[in-house]
């Protein structure tokens, strides 16, 4: 298939390019975003390739299909920026990535908590300036703090698995119970539960109407004086104007966050040399107890070599007719 692929970076074309000349398919390139304005570029594709921080609605999906593109192949798990009715209405086809490596994202979860708690990134600056002062560095031990997991697929069940590693105590909230998590220890609470027991709360669930500012003034109010945040899965989880208010009022003691509710105007690109307008997020960073990273949790070797290989191959069973299983419809 001819592949229109968007919002290219480096490390999108050092794996793409590995695995290309294996298949059939060739692939063109493209910087932007895949919009309206810049649909004009699919013509004579067959297919687009788009991540994660593309919007795809149902005009864009009326003007890519008018250009003849039969397929959205998402390199991303997460795909509620597709409008999937729209797709199934004008028999697009939506791809995506279902689960490329949930230890990559379950690792830099723990990445966040440990820079957070240990202070690692001060620590680092302060001994560039020959500053090896202590003060203000003391975190506190993980062995035997209770770490609440709202969501336990495959990341959150990975995720379990690195807590329990520290020595940890494991509730868990999901409507539906993983028995590979309960084997290792988890056990299973209501949220109420879970937010007041917990010194450490970490979110891994899709987002979803029901999920929608599941961390907001109420939920927050329930947990513990102190407690640490950490949100690896989808920025709309999290309440932002609540967090920053139970960040000032000191009810939240650390806050580590990969996503972020307005991201798309923001992450993935550089703008170091750029006013930013998004005042939440400004106010995000000034607190000495946030952490932000740029939606990076995915980032390893890993799991790229993974998204190239079910990307190509999910267009690879199209185009032979197979059934593909990584399809996504509405409803
Ligand atoms: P998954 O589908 O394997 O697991 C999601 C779990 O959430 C399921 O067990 C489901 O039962 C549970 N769930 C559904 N509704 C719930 C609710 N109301 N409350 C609690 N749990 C609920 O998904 P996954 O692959 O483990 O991904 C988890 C999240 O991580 C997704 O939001 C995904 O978009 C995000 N993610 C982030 C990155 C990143 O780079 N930051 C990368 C990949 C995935």
């Amino acid at each position: 298939m001819k592949i229109a692929f968007f919002s290219t970076k480096t490390y999108d074309r050092t794996y793409f390019d590995q695995l290309i000349e294996q298949t059939s398919h060739t692939i063109t390139y493209f910087e932007d975003l895949l919009t309206e304005k810049t649909a004009t570029l699919v013509k004579g594709y067959d297919a687009v390739c788009v991540f994660v921080n593309n919007p795809v609605d149902r005009p864009l999906l009326e003007k890519i299909s008018e250009l003849g593109i039969e397929v959205v192949a998402l390199r991303s798990a997460g795909f509620n920026h597709v409008d999937l009715e729209a797709a199934q209405d004008l028999g697009v086809k939506i791809f995506r990535v279902p689960a490329y490596s949930p230890e990559a994202v379950a690792e830099h979860t723990a990445a966040l908590i440990l820079t957070l708690n240990r202070k690692t990134h001060k620590a680092y600056n302060r001994v560039r300036e020959n500053n090896f002062s202590l003060d203000g560095l003391a975190g506190f031990n993980l062995h035997q703090k209770t770490v609440g997991v709202i969501g336990t697929g495959t990341i959150g069940t990975a995720f379990c698995k690195i807590m329990t590693g520290f020595g940890c105590d494991v509730l868990a909230f999901d409507p539906n119970v993983n028995e590979e998590a309960e084997q290792i220890g988890v056990s299973y609470v209501d949220l109420d539960e879970l937010f007041k027991k917990s010194d450490i709360v970490s979110l891994h669930c899709p987002l979803i109407p029901q999920t929608r500012h599941m961390i907001n003034e109420s939920s927050i109010s329930k947990m513990k004086t102190g407690v640490m945040i950490i949100n690896t899965s989808r920025g709309a989880l999290i309440d932002t104007a609540a967090v920053i208010n139970a960040l000032k009022q000191k009810k939240i003691g650390f806050l580590g966050i990969d996503v972020y509710e307005q991201e798309e105007n923001l992450f993935f690109e550089d703008l170091s040399e750029e006013v930013i307008q998004d005042d939440e997020i400004t106010r995000l960073m000034a607190f000495p107890n946030a952490l932000i990273t740029g939606h990076q949790a995915f980032l390893t070797a890993e799991a790229l070599r993974e998204i190239t290989k079910i990307t190509l191959q999910n267009l690879t069973d199209y185009e032979e007719g197979k059934p593909v299983e990584n399809e996504i419809k509405a409803g």
